[in-house]
């Protein structure tokens, strides 16, 4: 069995008698990606820590953009005094981009804060309280909901640069961009000239097309921009080493394995 993060691509020959992959982390795109993976079983880690962790950092994305933080804090740096009336959560929609593991916990927690809530995803859903749109030909109607997106989406090839500048174009004038799935889901540039031509309001970004995001990244200094270094969640040891463990006595037992991927779909 495999234990793997980002392992070196020429592994794979020199595992002859390999019986599965256990993914260290919650995506996978780094082991679909690779050239001559054997054809065994490839698991990902999700627990309740991740979820949980991943459901607070939108949470907190989502409120800090609509209590007018960035605008606050600038403010702040002027010594200006100027009050903005205060929305409440339901007067707000945040349109979740993958209703997956992740794309769920964040529309629970959201909605117990009252917030409304829009999905996007590959197969159609049916969530309590969440309007859910499905596939390419639903997207901008999913777009003309949403005043704060969050993406969640697996990366795959058709997912790759969908935070584009035709998404972003289809977007209510003001809307706000979360982007914590990964970097390679955003066209850098787009979100920048989206950002100063005022269409879009701000960006939070955990995830980035090249990490650590380098000095000279215009990211770092783009006052629209809030940057966390690929901190939403991650593995929480304890229950990762619980979740292997039990993978491991499942494939001795000859049972189905927790959390398995569909290499055809890529996810
Ligand atoms: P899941 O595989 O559970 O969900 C992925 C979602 O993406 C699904 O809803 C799926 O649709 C949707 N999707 C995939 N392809 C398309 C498409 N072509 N069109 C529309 N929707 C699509 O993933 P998780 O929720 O576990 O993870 C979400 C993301 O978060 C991943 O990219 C992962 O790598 C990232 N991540 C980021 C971390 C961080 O710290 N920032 C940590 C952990 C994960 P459907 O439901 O129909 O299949």
């Amino acid at each position: 069995v495999a234990l793997v993060w980002k392992a070196p691509g020429e592994i794979w020959e020199r595992l002859p008698n390999l019986k599965a992959i256990l993914s260290l982390g919650v995506g996978v795109n780094h082991v679909l990606g690779q050239k001559d993976v054997p054809n065994v079983p490839v698991a990902r880690l999700l627990d309740e820590h991740c979820t949980q962790a991943m459901a607070e950092y939108v949470l907190h994305q989502v409120l800090r953009f609509h209590r007018l933080d960035p605008d606050y804090a600038e403010q702040q740096r002027q010594r200006t005094w100027q009050f903005h009336p205060a929305r409440i959560a339901r007067d707000r929609c945040v349109g979740i981009m993958g209703l997956g593991e992740l794309g769920q916990a964040a529309a629970s927690m959201l909605l117990s804060v009252g917030f409304r809530l829009s999905g996007w995803s590959r197969t159609r859903k049916a969530i309590a309280n969440v309007s859910c749109f499905a596939g390419d030909a639903e997207l901008d109607a999913f777009l003309q909901t949403a005043d704060i997106v969050v993406c969640l989406l697996a990366l795959t090839a058709q997912t790759e640069g969908v935070l584009n500048a035709r998404v972003f174009a289809a977007l209510p004038r003001g809307a706000f961009i979360i982007n914590c799935a990964r970097g390679e889901h955003l066209a850098e540039d787009d979100l920048v000239m989206a950002l100063d031509s005022g269409h879009l309001a701000g960006a939070a970004l955990d995830v980035f097309r090249t990490e650590p995001l380098p000095d000279s990244h215009p990211f770092w200094l783009h006052p629209k921009i809030h940057i966390t270094p690929h901190a939403a969640t991650g593995t929480h040891a304890p229950s990762a080493a619980r979740h292997v463990a039990e993978n491991i006595r499942r494939l001795r037992a000859g049972e189905s394995l927790l959390n398995v991927v569909d290499p055809a779909v890529g996810y």
